[in-house]
Parts: C-alpha cells; structure tokens; sequence
C-alpha cells in the first residue's frame, strides 16, 4: 500500500503514556505502508524511544529500526549538551503532579525546532512530509504543518468517550454553568450526568483564566483545524462514544486501537521466550520471568493486580489504608508500588510508609508481590492468574486489562481517567470504582470490601469479569490483520486513513 518514500512526522507528548501508543502507531503505520516515519521528540523521551525499539525482542512486533527514525528537538534556548538534559527536556514521569503544568507549558517551546525539522525534511526530500501527527497537547503542529504544505492529524491517545468528556470540559467548563453539582456536558447525551466530585481538582477551580485552562484551551482548539483525528479505540468497543466524538468534532475519526502487540492472547503460563521487555530505558523494578514464576504458582484468576501507571502516585495515608485493605482481604496481589505524594517518585521506597510487618506477614502467608517502580504489566495481565487490575485508568492500562477480559477496580487520579472510569462502569459495566484522585480519604475495610466484591467469581464480580471478556473478543476482532471479511475494523480504518491523507497529496 502506498509507496515506500513517503514520510510522516509524529509528535507525541513526552510521557510515557503518550510515547507507547505513538510508537506503537508508527510501526503499525509502517508495517502496513512500508513509509518512513520520524518519531519527533527532546532527547531524554528518544533515550527511552532508542532503548525501546532496540530491546524490543518480541518476534510479533517488527523492530524496523530501519523504518522508524527519531529526530530529537532541542527546546529553544537549551544547551547541545545531551549528559544534561535541559528543563524543558522532561519526561512526565520524573515530575511530580504540582509540577506537570511545567511540562505542558514547556512544549509550546519545541514548536520552532520541530519546524525546522519540517524544513529539513522538506528540503532534503523535495516535498513536504506526507503529514504530521501530533499529540492533542501540541495543537501547534497544526500550523507548523501548514507552513511547509502539508497537514497535521491529531491523534487521540485515549479513548473517545474520555477523549471528548477531556475536550468538553476544557473548552466549556460545564461545572461553571451547572447550578447544581450534576451536570450534562456539550457532546454528551442528557443520559451521561457528570458530578462536580469527579473532577480533579485542578479542573474543579478552572475558570477559564488559571493556568491549566490557559495551557490547554489553545491547544485543544487548535486540534479542531487538523485533516483528521486517530483515535486509540475500535468501533466495536465504544461504538456510541465515537458516534458522540464525531457529531462534535466534526472532522473524519479513525478508529484503529487497540495498539497492542497482535498475538497478546492469555496464557496458562508466560514462562520463557514470549516475556515481553516494553519497559523503554529504565532498570526493572523486577524481571518478568520472576513475576511471571509467582503467578505460575496462584491458581487461576485470583490475583488482583495493583499500579497507578507510570506517572501516578497517591496519597501516605491512602497507602497505608490500600496496604491494610490488601492484607486483610487475603487475596494474592501483586502491587506497584513507588514513593507516596510529597516525595521523590523515583526515589528509593522506604518501609515506614507501609504499616509495620506488612511485608513480613505478606510474605509469610505467600500472599502478595511487592514491586518496585516498574512491573512487566503486559505479562502480568496476559497471565491466567491474574484475576483483577485495581487501576488509575490510564487508557492503555484499560486496554491492555480488557484485551485480557480482566475486570477493572477504578482509582482515576488524573487527566482523563476519571472520565475512562465512568465510561467503564455506566457503558460497559466491567469496573468498580474504589475511589478517586489524591486528596480523599480511604478505610481499608472499603478496600477489602471492594476486592472481595470484584475477586468473586458469582457474584457482580463474576458478571464484571464476564463482560470484560465479551470486550476482550471485540478488541481481537477489532484487530484480526487477513484480508476479506475477517479483517478488524481497526486494521480497515489505518487502511483508510493511509489512502485519505495519499489522496490528499495527489488531488
Ligand atoms: N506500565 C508498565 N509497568 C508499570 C507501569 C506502567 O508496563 O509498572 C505501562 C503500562 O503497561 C501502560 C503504560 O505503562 O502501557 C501506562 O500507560 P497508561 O495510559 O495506563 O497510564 P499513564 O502512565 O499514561 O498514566
């Protein structure tokens, strides 16, 4: 399909979240199209980027490093100097929360490097790039890419029901509006009510000229002038939200997610060849073949499976109360864990901030795996064992947990997520919801209540889990690569964005 010398440009906001599904895109994008593609980003997020593609051993993803090149931007003003890296060269997840408005307002700073890359490109190649693709946090790209003639496509790492409640929010800000603490929101039918408590609270306080509202109401607005969206989702796992998406953004969306690696089928063991190494440039907290040995020896479906996501933490007191919840469930766990809110996220994790002879009496009973920092999750959920996945929601968490037909605990902290919970629980009906965000308290005897409730394999447990692998076979349909009938709709939709953005080029 198309042809070979064609090149696209991608822009992807510097957290991990963000630089996974992008790279996942381009070597979709390539496989399919065999074009060249630059992934564009500061060199701390093409350290990760590198180390990801070289380490990549999976036979099932291609590691075309030869298709896939990485251009790094140097932030204006920033000094050539890669053992230090600058401070607008930051990656999401080295920052705490009260700083994460540093790095989105930062990024506004890449937009001259990147058009000059776009120049470059130009230059060397005879024409402009094929199209950009960016992030919806640099809606900048789109005029970048207008100067050199060529267009920009947004795409959308989450899903679309989270996606447009994310744009609607900031654009509207419906809570300002609402009289009482339930509202509608603009793009959503009256049956979606959205409560002022789900919202973070730096979304709570925006009026429309506090930081948050001013970094990103330009950005998102901007989007709205892209060729297109590319949204991380299939038509057959949230067919209505992509519906509601379209009718408001009123701009061609392409449904092609899941991207995850095509053969993720759960097995009864992951021992051996097929671990997967996706963490990108980091030491692990633990190998995979250790984790994946502990699991071996838990019956089936009965581990629930802890992690806030690469950038997400909560509270002391809410770790303490999680802590206590955990063991007094005695259901095996396998928990993320990294230093709580108010300290170093990448620091050493020190034992005060779990109850004393917690992990003594876990280990004892054989009851749970501590992990530090990191955690070979795509193993973890891929494993028989694993029962249940308390989770921030982060979308590719969401995914990667449903792909597997593995039932959802919601703890949503930040950006999206709050909305990716609800969808799952009133739309889908494959989660619970334990609580949110940072700032409230928790009981460990809800924490133990809710995990017996979901572990249960009778009960709204059981119905959650059934449900969950109803999603699981859509988002394999969704993906099935052969040709004819069987082929997914997310496979037809990269197919048919390929052959809009060459019919641009060429009309
Ligand atoms: N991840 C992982 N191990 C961890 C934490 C996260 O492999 O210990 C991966 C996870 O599989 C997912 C990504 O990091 O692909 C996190 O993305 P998500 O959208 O869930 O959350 P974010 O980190 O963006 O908040």
């Amino acid at each position: 399909m198309g042809s070979s010398s064609e090149h696209i440009v991608m822009l992807p906001m510097m957290a991990q979240g963000h630089l996974i599904p992008f790279l996942a895109l381009a070597r979709k994008i390539h496989q399919l199209t065999r074009f060249n593609i630059t992934i564009a980003t500061t060199p701390l997020n093409i350290q990760y980027l590198r180390s990801s593609i070289y380490e990549d051993s999976s036979p099932t993803i291609e590691t075309d490093s030869s298709g896939i090149h990485l251009a790094e931007l140097l932030p204006f003003g920033s000094v050539v100097d890669q053992s230090k890296p600058s401070n607008t060269d930051l990656n999401a997840e080295n920052l705490p929360l009260d700083r994460m408005a540093e790095i989105f307002s930062l990024t506004t700073s890449l937009e001259a490097p990147f058009r000059r890359l776009l120049l470059d490109i130009n230059k060397k190649e005879g024409r402009p790039p094929l199209c950009t693709i960016s992030d919806i946090f640099m809606g900048w790209a789109v005029d970048a890419a207008k100067s050199v003639g060529t267009v920009n496509v947004t795409f959308i790492s989450t899903g679309a029901y989270g996606g447009l409640a994310y744009f609607s929010l900031w654009l509207n800000l419906p809570h300002r509006q609402a009289d009482c603490e339930e509202f509608t929101m603009p793009g959503f039918p009256d049956r979606c009510r959205f409560h002022i408590s789900q919202f973070h609270k730096f979304i709570r306080m925006a009026d429309g000229a506090d930081q948050w509202s001013r970094l990103l109401q330009p950005q998102i607005s901007q989007t709205f002038q892209s060729f297109g969206f590319l949204c991380h989702t299939a038509e057959e796992v949230e067919p209505h939200a992509l519906e509601w998406f379209r009718d408001y953004i009123k701009l061609p969306v392409w449904a092609i997610g899941p991207l995850l690696p095509t053969t993720m089928v759960r097995k009864s063991s992951c021992s051996g060849s097929s671990i997967s190494k996706h963490r990108a440039g980091k030491e692990p907290g633990i190998s995979p073949e250790r984790c994946v040995e502990w699991l071996d020896l838990q019956s089936p479906d009965s581990v629930l499976y802890v992690s806030f996501g690469s950038q997400n933490t909560i509270s002391p007191s809410q770790m303490m109360e999680l802590a206590k919840g955990l063991e007094d469930s005695r259901n095996p766990f396998i928990w993320v864990i990294r230093p709580p809110l108010g300290f170093d996220m990448t620091g050493e994790f020190k034992a005060e901030w779990l109850p004393e002879g917690f992990e003594e009496c876990i280990s004892k009973r054989k009851q749970g795996l501590l992990v530090e920092k990191w955690a070979p999750q795509l193993d973890i959920l891929l494993h028989k064992s694993t029962g249940a996945f308390l989770s921030h929601c982060g979308w590719n968490s969401v995914l990667e947990s449903l792909s597997q037909g593995v039932p959802i605990i919601g703890w949503p902290l930040a950006g999206e997520q709050a909305f990716n919970s609800k969808m799952l629980m009133e739309e889908m009906g494959v989660s619970v919801e334990l609580t949110t965000g940072h700032d409230r308290a928790i009981e460990a005897k809800e924490v133990k209540k809710v995990i017996e409730m979901v572990m249960d394999k009778n009960g709204k447990g059981g119905e959650m889990r059934k449900k969950a692998v109803e999603i699981a076979h859509k988002i394999r349909a969704a993906v099935v690569e052969e040709g004819g009938d069987q082929k997914g709709s997310s496979i037809t939709a990269l197919e048919d964005f390929i052959s809009a953005i060459l019919t641009r080029r060429f009309s």
